[in-house]
């Protein structure tokens, strides 16, 4: 069901009168300008093939309708109250449109229908609700009407509804995602991390979603794959229709459907603009990280997946600071062995020649659903609220044998790779006693290996921890006591300091790495981990942005890891500045209370740096 918001006025003009340009805003997530025509995904998601029960699963199949209704009703009434944004004329059209959605979803023939074929058919419940929906929409394009065009849209309607229900009782990702026509601007109402790391940015030009925030994994991984995106933009998935030309600004975050001439031609001068200073800023790779005073500065990369490899070495990064092993597991329903594991972290390690690579064990749980773990070969219960249930290292010490395999894997690469390589990080560590547990195991396993025969470094790689909860980061001086080295998550932390969810556009104006509370709780990390001399990076999105690089370096880090596109900007900044002015700089910032104020500080310095170089 799409509609044609801005088409309307087009309508009631003479002949073929332009439709009216409509710009939608969102969050900006991902730099950069397309242009192109809207592809949505209201395309039937992953074939789902045919499925028969047994008489036995009957009940177990009416819940899980019943649980896929509760959640698509959900997300409809959502649409709903996003379209408010649109044009009056807009909404009028789509409203009702939704209003028969959310009746279908009711007690309608579509689910009675459904129910009834579950029961006496014996289907799966994603067939049943196929089966029923193509059945009363060959009805209604028979019934005799001369309103043929009428009878289509309806038919049309009952088939969109069962795919919104179909997609969420088989919680697939788009398979579709993998060969969009080129040149498109993808338009969904949700992506998930695992959808987006099907995308090829050789074919897509840009993405728009309704759902999603500034630092949530979705928008990492478009980030990483350099596709210019614009997240959160309610009311986009109502006013865009397939085929309509867009105008995506990533970086202004507003997406313009039927651009006019005069948007149409300014978005070609911004491309052009962004170009340019790519090109710029591309010189800067050979050039060391090093401020004015000479203190220099390590730039690694964060790796999504291992197509980013060639944008790594583009981006002259100084080794991987984070490598988060989540690609492995995605998009399958089988787990990684250690040999699937072993070649993929060995291309990694051997594209890097050298340089230091730091593999984060996997972090499941909370946005990053992965099917094999949620339902598959070895099912994990992330519990009610997944952001606070079995998350990353507590997942794993629940099922030691998926860290076991990861921590063997990881051995074998680091044997063979340089001294000092490899180091192994555990991701969502809030107690001293699991890095102790964690170690417990890593050293159990090469033990085992040694036995096997492998020949593992006397000193195995360095285990260190991510600080992304606000315990571990009050607790920052207990757990160096346990860990090797120290990894920043800013976008945990801002989440869980905040308790905003990173991911959720309803609270993405809420989540703010400025907040004092983040900003003390880094302070507090940083300077544990400097009192012991023992290395400490940041690694989540704040590393990244190069007006806040002053201030990360006044508070005493030194070293950065961020997207692989991020790294030229951070350089420029980096060469720019004097440790001295910085230091000055963090505490005048630490000193307030208001993030507002802490705000205007961080754009006020950048801009007198940008004035001084
Ligand atoms: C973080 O939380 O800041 C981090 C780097 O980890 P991830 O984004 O993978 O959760
Ligand atoms: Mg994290």
């Amino acid at each position: 069901m799409k509609t044609e918001a801005g088409r309307t006025e087009a309508a009631k003009g003479k002949g073929k009168a332009r439709p009216r340009e409509v710009a939608v805003a969102g969050i900006p997530v991902s730099p950069g300008v397309a242009i192109g025509p809207v592809f949505d995904t209201t395309d039937p998601p992953a074939e789902a093939p045919r499925r028969a029960i047994e008489a036995g699963e009957v009940e177990q199949e009416k819940q899980k309708l019943a649980g896929a209704i509760a959640f698509s009703r959900k997300q409809v009434a959502k649409l709903k109250t996003r379209i408010a944004v649109l044009p009056e004329e807009a909404q009028e059209e789509i409203a009702p449109l939704l209003d028969a959605h959310l009746m279908m979803l009711g007690n309608s023939r579509l689910i009675r229908g459904a129910r009834k074929r579950i029961e006496t058919e014996l289907l799966g419940a994603e067939t049943a609700v196929g089966d029923e929906a193509e059945a009363i929409a060959t009805a209604i394009v028979a019934l005799k009407d001369d309103d043929k065009a009428g009878l289509a849209r309806r038919a049309g309607e009952v088939r969109d509804i069962a795919r919104r229900l179909v997609r969420n009782l088989t919680a697939t990702p788009f398979r579709s995602l993998k060969d969009l026509p080129e040149g498109c601007i993808l338009v969904a109402e949700e992506l998930t991390p695992a959808d987006a790391a099907l995308l090829d940015p050789a074919r897509v030009a840009g993405v728009a979603t309704e759902e999603g925030g500034a630092d949530g994994h979705t928008a990492i991984m478009l980030r990483a794959l350099g596709i210019p995106a614009v997240l959160g933009a309610h009311g986009l998935t109502e006013a865009a229709k397939r085929g309509d030309p867009a105008v995506l600004d990533g970086a202004a975050g507003v997406v313009t459907l039927h651009p006019s001439a005069a948007t149409l031609a300014a978005a070609k001068d911004r491309l052009a603009a962004f170009a340019k200073e790519r090109a710029k800023l591309s010189k800067l790779r050979r050039l060391p990280a090093e401020t004015t005073d000479g203190e220099q500065v390590e730039l690694q990369a964060n790796l999504e997946i291992p197509q980013e490899l060639p944008l790594i070495a583009q981006a002259g990064a100084m080794g991987i600071g984070l490598l988060r092993t989540e690609f492995l597991f995605m998009n399958r329903e089988d787990l990684p062995d250690e040999e699937a594991q072993v070649e993929a972290y060995t291309q990694i390690v051997e594209a890097m020649e050298g340089q230091p690579v730091t593999i984060r064990v996997l972090d499941w749980g909370g946005e990053k659903d992965m099917e094999a773990l949620a339902e598959g070969v070895a099912p994990v219960h992330a519990g009610g609220n997944p952001a606070l249930g079995l998350r990353g290292l507590r997942m794993l010490l629940k099922r030691p044998e998926l860290l076991e395999v990861q921590f063997a894997a990881v051995l074998r690469v680091a044997a063979a790779a340089g001294d000092g390589d490899v180091r192994l990080l555990l991701p969502m560590v809030t107690v001293p006693e699991e890095v102790r547990a964690a170690r417990e195991i890593y050293e159990r396993v090469a033990r085992r290996l040694r036995r096997r025969g492998e020949k593992l470094p006397e000193k195995l790689p360095l285990l260190g921890a991510m600080i992304e909860t606000p315990g571990a980061a009050l607790a920052a001086d207990a757990i160096a006591l346990e860990a090797d080295f120290f990894a920043i998550g800013t976008n945990d932390l801002a989440m869980y300091t905040l308790a905003v969810d990173r991911g959720e556009a309803e609270v993405a104006h809420l989540y703010d790495p400025l907040h004092p509370a983040v900003l003390r709780l880094v302070q507090f990390a940083t300077e544990a981990a400097l009192r012991l001399r023992m290395p400490v990076s940041v690694c989540g999105e704040m590393a990244g942005n190069p007006q806040l690089t002053p201030l990360l370096l006044g508070i005493g880090l030194r070293t950065f890891s961020m997207n692989a596109s991020a790294i030229p900007r951070v350089k420029q900044a980096v060469r720019a500045l004097d440790i001295g002015d910085c230091a000055r700089f963090a505490r005048r910032v630490m000193e307030q209370s208001d993030p507002a104020r802490i705000r205007e500080l961080v754009a006020g310095f950048a801009e007198g740096v940008t004035e001084r170089a």
